[in-house]
C-alpha cells in the first residue's frame, strides 16, 4: 500500500511501526457552527483510510480530536449570552448527527481539548526546561522557534523566508517575542473568557499544543499517520512537530497526509462570500450517502469543485448501484436453482477481478475515483450476467461482493426507504392545505404516511413540528 507523503513530497509504501496496527491521528473541527461541506472532506476521506487499513487486516486505534476552546466559539457564546461550554456541547452533537449521516464511523477516541488542560501544561512546563519555549512578563508562553533547526520541513519552507515574512506581519503586543517566528503556547485570560490556572497565568492553550499532546495521550509519542486539510500543514502541524518531537524526542508522526480544499462553484467557500453551505442543508436535499460519493469520485488530493450538477451526478451514480443491489437481491430471493454451475464458477473469477482492480487503486494512495469505477464495472457485470435463471450461489457471491467494496468507502448500497427533511417538509405543507380546504381525509392520510416512516407530528401553537421516532 503506498501513500503520499507530505513530509517527503513522494508516494511511499506504508511500513507502520508496530506489525498490524496503525496509529492514526486526524485532525478534528472547532465546534462553533453546524460542520460545513469542506469539513467534511478530511472526515470522509479519513474514514476512507481507515476502512480499508481495516479491511487489510489492520487494528486501527483511530484518534479526532474536537477543538472546543478557541475565539469563534468564545464570540459565539457571548452572542448568545451562553457559556462556550453550552456552544460546543451543542454542536459537537450536532457534528455526531452529521457524521452518522455521512456514515463517517466514530473514532476509537475523541477528545475534547477542554478536558486535556493538565497535559498541556505538562507539555509546555517540558518545552520550557529544555530551552524551547520561554514565559514572557504578561505570563504568555512562546515556542522559540529557532531552537528547532528542523523547522519548515513538513510545508518545505526555508526559516530565512519565513523569519522575514513574520517580521513583515508582526503585530503590535507581540514585541515580548524573541523572534517573529515563536508560536503561542499559552496565553493569558481576558475578561469573560474560559480560563484555567497555569504557573505562567491563568489563561488558555494556544491550538497547536492540544493536538501534539491529546496525539501523545491517546497514540503515544511516535504515529503512523498524521492527518488533515492542506490549510494545516502550515503553521498548525509544523508547529505540531516542533513541539511534539522537541518535547519528547522522537519523530512524532511517520506519514502526513493532507486532503485539498472544496469549492464552491468554482470558488473558494467562505462565509464572507456567502457561499458557505452547511451538511445539514445538503442532507435536506439529499441523503448523505450522495455527498460521500460525490467526494469520493474525486482523488482526495485534487480540489474538488462542489456544484448542484456534479451532486445530480453523484445522485443518479449512486443509483445505479443501489439499483443493481436491489437486483441482486431479488436474485437471490427467486433463485430456483442453489449451486452455481460450471459456467457461473468462470463469470465468479471474471467478478473478482474487479476486487483486484479495486484493491490497485485503493493500493496506489487511495485512488477512489478508480475504485469507484471497479465498482461500476462490478455493477455492471452484475446487470449483464446474474440474470433470471441464475444461481443463489452466483448471485450471493457477486451481492456480497458488491456490498463489501461499497462498504470499504462507506457507501450503504441497501436502499434506504428513510425519507429526507425536505419530503418531510412538503408533505407537512401539502396536510396544511389539505386542512385548510377541510380535506380531513388526506390530512389524515399524510399524517399515518409520515407515521409510517417513523416521523411524529405535532400541532403547536407555533405551527406544525416534527420529530422521528
Ligand atoms: P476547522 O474547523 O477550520 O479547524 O477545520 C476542520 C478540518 O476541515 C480541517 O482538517 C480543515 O483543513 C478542513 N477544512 C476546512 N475547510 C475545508 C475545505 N473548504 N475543503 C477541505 N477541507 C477543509
Ligand atoms: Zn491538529
Amino acid at each position: 500500500m503506498k501513500l503520499f507523503n507530505t513530509l517527503t513530497r513522494r508516494k511511499e509504501e506504508f511500513v507502520p511501526l508496530e506489525e498490524g496496527k496503525v496509529r492514526m491521528y486526524v485532525c478534528g473541527p472547532t465546534v462553533y457552527n453546524l460542520i460545513h461541506i469542506g469539513n467534511a472532506r478530511p472526515m470522509i476521506i479519513f474514514d476512507t483510510v481507515r476502512r480499508y487499513m481495516e479491511y487489510k487486516g489492520y487494528e486501527v486505534n483511530y484518534v479526532s480530536n474536537f477543538t472546543d476552546v478557541d475565539d469563534k466559539i468564545i464570540k459565539k457564546a457571548i452572542e448568545e449570552g451562553v457559556s462556550a461550554e453550552e456552544i460546543s456541547t451543542r454542536y459537537i452533537a450536532e457534528c455526531k448527527k452529521d457524521m452518522e449521516g455521512m456514515n463517517v464511523k466514530p473514532a476509537t477516541t475523541h477528545p475534547l481539548a477542554t478536558q486535556e488542560i493538565d497535559g498541556m501544561i505538562e507539555m509546555i512546563r517540558t518545552l520550557i526546561d529544555k530551552g524551547y519555549a520561554y514565559p514572557a512578563a504578561d505570563g504568555t508562553v512562546y515556542f522559540r522557534v529557532k531552537n528547532f533547526k528542523e523547522y519548515g520541513k513538513l510545508s518545505h519552507k526555508n526559516l530565512d523566508d519565513l523569519q522575514s515574512g513574520f517580521r513583515a506581519l508582526q503585530v503590535s503586543g507581540e514585541e515580548q517575542k524573541e523572534d517573529p517566528m515563536d508560536f503561542v503556547l499559552w496565553k493569558p485570560k481576558k475578561e469573560g473568557e474560559p480560563f484555567w490556572t497555569s504557573p505562567w497565568c491563568d489563561g488558555r492553550p494556544g491550538w497547536h499544543i492540544e493536538c501534539s499532546v491529546m496525539s501523545k495521550k491517546y497514540l503515544g509519542e511516535e504515529i503512523d499517520i498524521h492527518a488533515g486539510g492542506e490549510d494545516l500543514i502550515f503553521p498548525h502541524h509544523e508547529n505540531e512537530i516542533a513541539q511534539s518531537e522537541c518535547c519528547n524526542g522522537k519523530i512524532f508522526a511517520k506519514y502526513w497526509m493532507h486532503n485539498a480544499f472544496l469549492n464552491i462553484d468554482n470558488k473558494k467557500m467562505s462565509k464572507s462570500l456567502g457561499n458557505f453551505r452547511t451538511v445539514r442543508e445538503i442532507s435536506q436535499q439529499y441523503d448523505l450517502q450522495v455527498l460521500r460519493f460525490f467526494m469520493l469520485n474525486a482523488h482526495y488530493r485534487s480540489p474538488l469543485n462542489f456544484s448542484a450538477d456534479l451532486m445530480e451526478a453523484s445522485k443518479n451514480a449512486l443509483e445505479r448501484i443501489v439499483e443493481a443491489g436491489a437486483r441482486l437481491k431479488d436474485r437471490i430471493a427467486a433463485a430456483s436453482v442453489e449451486a452455481a454451475s460450471e459456467s457461473e464458477k468462470e463469470l465468479l473469477k471474471t467478478a473478482e477481478s474487479f476486487t483486484a482492480k479495486f484493491e490497485e487503486a485503493m493500493d496506489d494512495d487511495f485512488n477512489t475515483a478508480d475504485a469507484l469505477a471497479a465498482v461500476f464495472e462490478l455493477v455492471k457485470f452484475a446487470n449483464t450476467n446474474v440474470t433470471e435463471g441464475a444461481s443463489r450461489e452466483m448471485a450471493s457471491a457477486v451481492y456480497e461482493q458488491l456490498i463489501r467494496l461499497c462498504d470499504i468507502l462507506g457507501l450503504i448500497v441497501e436502499r434506504k426507504e428513510e425519507i429526507l427533511d425536505q419530503e418531510i417538509e412538503d408533505l407537512i405543507a401539502e396536510r396544511q392545505a389539505a386542512r385548510k380546504e377541510k380535506n380531513f381525509a388526506r390530512a389524515d392520510e399524510i399524517r399515518d404516511l409520515l407515521l409510517e416512516k417513523g416521523i411524529i407530528l405535532k400541532d403547536t401553537r407555533e405551527g406544525v413540528k416534527w420529530t422521528r421516532a
